[in-house]
């Protein structure tokens, strides 16, 4: 998807003659992980993937952005207990991460953006940033396709706030991405609507908590897929596309306000 401005088709000379301190380097950072009865495993990737191959195919020509292959799997330890999810530990992760950050410091770009689908990684990737500009100077951004709602993101009024994973949102682009994979018919609400009403301590409170998937249930998703669409996904991509896409724009000006 992001055609001209794949980052693996180019060849070794174009590397110094294509790149430039400004050029920015976006990398899907996806998962494979139980998605509930009714997603597959790839999930995330997936989202990550369309989400970075359009913004970066439509805008990255202009803001010199290069799209390089994704990360598949990641820290999704909060779904270890079900048979198939595939996860890195965090130190792993962070270790890949630097090996990464260290291989791009290799080129002339000097913006590294993670474009993350899965909200697990969010901590470490945050943590990853600094890591990469303490070592290599590298300018280092994180985005998301949505801001996860366990980070204080938006989650819609039916999910109480809740839709986590597998909820309506993320069940709705997958039925505009890849309709084929999703079992609708195997699609349960399931909201721990206990939490709704605490004041610090909830998803996106101010108080946060550690968890793990099947702490809400055997199911594995949180939130309410039942009603999720193809017309609701089509619309969260394309709004999750262009705000990528302007998100780039920042990033290509972005310096650090020194006078
Ligand atoms: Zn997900």
């Amino acid at each position: 998807m992001a055609g001209s401005r794949d980052f693996g088709s180019l060849r070794a000379p174009q590397i110094t003659e294509r790149l430039g301190p400004r050029s920015i380097l976006v990398l899907p950072v996806g998962a494979i992980e139980q998605h509930g009865p009714h997603l597959p495993l790839s999930t995330d990737l997936v989202v990550a993937e369309a989400v970075a191959g359009e913004a970066v195919g439509a805008v990255g020509q202009e803001v010199d952005a290069w799209l390089l292959p994704a990360l598949a799997v990641s820290k999704s330890n909060e779904h270890a207990w079900s048979g198939g999810t595939l996860w890195l530990s965090a130190s792993t992760l962070l270790a890949v991460l630097h090996d990464l950050g260290r291989c791009v410091a290799t080129t002339p770009a000097r913006k590294l953006v993670f474009l993350n689908g899965h909200g697990g990684n969010s901590s470490l990737l945050n943590v990853a940033c600094r890591e990469l500009r303490l070592a290599y100077g590298l300018q280092t951004f994180l985005a998301h396709p949505g801001v996860p709602p366990d980070q204080g993101g938006a989650s819609p009024a039916e999910e109480l706030g809740m839709g986590i994973h597998g909820g309506l949102e993320e069940t709705s682009l997958m039925l505009h991405l890849e309709p084929s994979l999703v079992d609708l018919s195997a699609a349960t609400r399931n909201v721990p609507e206990g939490l709704a009403g605490n004041r610090y301590v909830r998803f996106g409170g101010p108080v946060s908590f550690g968890w793990l998937s099947n702490d809400f249930g055997p199911t594995g998703h949180i939130g309410d897929p039942t009603g999720a669409s193809a017309e609701r996904g089509k619309e969260r991509f394309d709004a999750a596309v262009r705000a990528f896409a302007e998100a780039l724009d920042e990033v290509r000006r972005f310096d650090f306000g020194q006078a």
